[in-house]
């Protein structure tokens, strides 16, 4: 199976392709985390990219290049798998389709997790996270027994630059702007897109997901 999952920042494309990942044995690949990394390790890219991720805008295609295409040629990905956050305009789409064709494959699917705007928001910008132990609080949802401190390790919790509102606004422009144009790109070259409601429960989107993808 190889399958994008599509959808605006917090619309739960991490937890549902962490959960397909699992299931189907393929790696889920996200660009966002694959940065994040390179971030915390300091690397030039990572240096390079920290600038756009905290203004909630997209990191320029060429540094994401590299690390794509030597995820989805790696031997984990031979079966398949999942894109969590890539691509995030129609060049990458392009460039994604060049990628696949010089391995011999394609995208089967694209999966849309559709949210509200207003649901996105408190989902990311309620998201506390704590540095200590990594347990991960929303203050609307999942609320810590007291505010600003983990309730496993103690530890204070804190919010991802990218995470605070203003810039959770921005990512939702960007994805309008830049990203929603991707699922024409796809409708146009005949890819199957399958759309589901993501403000339900993570068992019930996943369900719908698995069933979606297996007919
Ligand atoms: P995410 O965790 O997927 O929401 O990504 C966090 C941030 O990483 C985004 O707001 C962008 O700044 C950057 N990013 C992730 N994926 C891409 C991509 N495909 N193209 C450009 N920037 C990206």
């Amino acid at each position: 199976m190889n399958l994008i999952l599509f959808g605006a920042p917090g619309a739960g494309k991490g937890t549902q392709g962490a959960l397909l990942a699992s299931r189907f044995d393929i790696p889920r690949i996200s660009t966002g985390d694959l940065l994040r990394e390179s971030v915390r390790q300091g690397t030039p890219l990572g240096v390079q990219a920290k600038r756009y991720m905290d203004a909630g805008e997209l990191v320029p295609d060429a540094v994401l290049l590299g690390l794509v295409r030597e995820a989805l040629a790696s031997d984990a990905a031979r079966n398949g798998f999942i894109l969590d956050g890539y691509p995030r305009n129609v060049a990458q789409a392009e460039a994604l389709d060049e990628m696949l064709c010089s391995l011999g494959r394609r995208v089967d699917d694209v999966a849309v997790l559709d949210v509200p705007d207003d649901v996105v928001v408190k989902r990311i910008a309620g998201r506390r996270s704590c540095p200590c132990c990594g347990s991960v609080f929303n203050i609307y949802f999942e609320p810590p027994r007291h505010e600003d401190q983990c309730d496993g390790c103690g530890g204070k919790l804190v919010q991802r630059a990218d995470d605070r509102e203003e810039t959770v606004r921005r990512r939702l422009q960007v994805y309008r702007e830049q990203t929603q144009p991707v699922l024409a790109y796809y409708q146009t070259h005949g890819t199957p897109i399958v759309t589901l409601e993501g403000d339900r429960t993570v068992d019930e989107v996943q369900a719908e997901l698995v069933s979606s993808l297996a007919s």
